[in-house]
């Protein structure tokens, strides 16, 4: 028997599968020496959940190892290789440019779980790149991942925040360096599947196949067609994970395949942002174009992007390619149905309805139209139904430049509401449960970002605690819930690397 393994004094009991099962997908470095780290904001809630000890990490060596600098006992720190495409384009040698997985830890749930550091410093993937972050991208990941976390959305989260205490070049500026410390489910991306099927190493894919199998669906070991059944797997988990961001108004802003992950959660947050108004054209991201990750585009680029992972893994589906594409397209095609559900049951539970009837696609599709050119918050649209079902339509009609275009389908909804006869104020408060009031709103991204920059982090840390509890309307925070005002004007959001 193998001694236990004891945790160090930081709680750290590192478990590293990837650098283990998978040698040859990944290339072992370090993070670069660090000038004065500093943790900026730790997640201790999360830290307990891993199983760390807060106080120990919050010291100078935590700092360190939060930073990329000091390796702790039984980290393996590697930079994983992936491929992506890119707005359509693929490249065929991404990897972790600028970003190490020190390892993985089981959690107090028994999940396993990566700790990656993002913005630690130069890997053999860099490229042209500093292998660095700067501080407002880190906070803005931190924040987002956080508010996605509390709105129930499969997301990777912060564990800490670090500064470097070094200026790091963007364009024509210096910016404070700062590192990420993220933890996900795995960092497996359909780019990383990629990578070796554009280098014809099937043996590789088969392994790294095998490997996420037993990650992340551990009921498949051992089953004679589990590459289709893992496919499958994988599309219901983005389909769920797409009806959520749909649900909540999320953009990702960058849906290339090395941002998708295997697991179902959220994975990089760069020029993401929640959309205001509702329009399903909205792009924010200064990069985008040609809005190719505009919000009503996302689930189709989610199949599309789908259809890229089914393309790596054809040799193990069916000796005969003919057949094996075949069995794949029906696979990625039905990504349209399992959304369609699952973006259905999120809706119908914010209209307020605890039964399926067939018109629902249908109303809800009513309540987005009515909106739509209509200068209607998304988010406080919705949430202003409950104030219907309480007798009050005020709050509702306010959205909309033209309230008397609601009432036809206001009209149609409540006779539907009356089909499954639930009390109002328990229906009510049903859906004070899943319409959010609270979502990071731009303008107040932006403002938090430029405070945290000039020193002041209580604007983050104000924003922090109210997106964390979305769903309680608190009076105090109540200008969290407003729109951004008309003087923010057209919202831009950049790659911030
Ligand atoms: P992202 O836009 O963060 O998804 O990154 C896309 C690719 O560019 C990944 O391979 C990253 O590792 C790489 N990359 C992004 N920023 C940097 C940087 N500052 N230095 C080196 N590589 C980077
Ligand atoms: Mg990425």
């Amino acid at each position: 028997m193998s001694p236990q393994p004891t945790a160090d004094a930081f709680g750290f009991v590192f478990d590293n599968s990837y650098a283990r099962d998978l040698e040859g997908f990944y290339v072992t470095c370090h993070g670069a020496p660090v000038v004065a780290p500093e943790i900026l904001r730790l997640n201790t809630a999360l830290a307990v959940e891993l199983g760390l000890n807060p106080a120990a990490l919050n010291t100078p060596e935590g700092a360190r190892i939060l930073a990329g600098a000091s390796v702790p006992t039984g980290a393996a720190p590697l930079a994983m290789a992936y491929a992506g495409h890119q707005f359509g384009g693929f490249s065929a040698q991404l990897g972790d440019g600028r970003a190490v997985l020190i390892g993985e830890v089981i959690d107090q749930n028994g999940l396993r779980r990566d700790i990656h550091l993002k913005g630690s410093g130069r890997t053999p993937f860099s490229r042209g790149g500093d292998g660095k972050a700067v501080l407002g991208p880190v906070l803005r990941e931190y924040l987002m991942g956080e508010a996605m976390h509390a709105l129930g959305i499969p997301t990777t989260r912060a564990l800490a925040a670090t500064a470097t205490g070094e200026l790091v070049r963007r364009d024509a500026d210096l910016q404070p360096g700062a590192v990420l410390a993220r933890v996900a489910a795995s960092h497996l991306r359909v780019g990383t599947f990629q990578f070796f099927a554009a280098r014809g190493e099937t043996d590789r894919l088969r392994q790294l196949t095998d490997y996420a199998i037993a990650r992340h669906d551990p009921d498949l070991i051992g089953q004679p067609d589990n590459a289709l059944l893992f496919l499958r797997n994988t599309i219901k988990r983005q389909a769920k994970l797409l009806a959520g961001w749909m649900s909540v108004g999320f953009i990702h802003g960058v849906m290339n395949t090395d941002n998708m992950t295997i697991s179902g959660e959220t994975i990089d947050y760069g020029p993401c942002a929640f959309m205001d108004q509702y329009d399903p054209a909205t792009v924010f991201s200064s990069i985008d174009r040609q809005g190719r990750y505009a919000y009503g585009n996302q689930p189709a680029i989610a199949q599309w992007n789908l259809a890229r992972l089914a393309e790596t893994l054809l040799d193990f589906i069916a000796t005969d390619t003919e057949a094996a594409i075949r069995i794949a397209t029906a696979e990625v095609g039905a990504f349209d149905e399992i959304f369609e559900a699952e973006w259905l049951g999120l809706m119908r539970a914010k209209l307020g309805l605890t039964t399926a009837a067939p018109e629902d696609d249908a109303l809800v599709q009513g309540f987005l139209k009515a909106l739509d050119g209509q200068g209607a918050d998304f988010t406080n649209s919705f949430r202003a139904l409950a104030d219907v079902v309480r007798g009050q339509t005020g709050a509702l009609r306010a959205q909309v430049t033209d309230p008397d275009s609601l009432s036809d389908w206001q009209e149609g909804w409540q006779a539907r509401l009356a089909c499954d006869g639930v009390a109002p104020d328990i229906r009510a408060e049903a859906m004070d449960a899943r319409n959010p009031v609270y979502i990071p709103r731009n303008h107040l991204v932006e403002a938090a970002l430029a405070a945290a920059a000039s020193g002041d982090m209580a604007p983050f840390d104000q924003l922090l605690a109210v997106v964390a509890q979305p769903f309680a309307a608190r009076a105090a925070f109540r200008h969290y819930a407003e729109p951004a005002p008309d003087s923010f004007g057209q919202y831009r959001t950049f790659c911030g690397t």
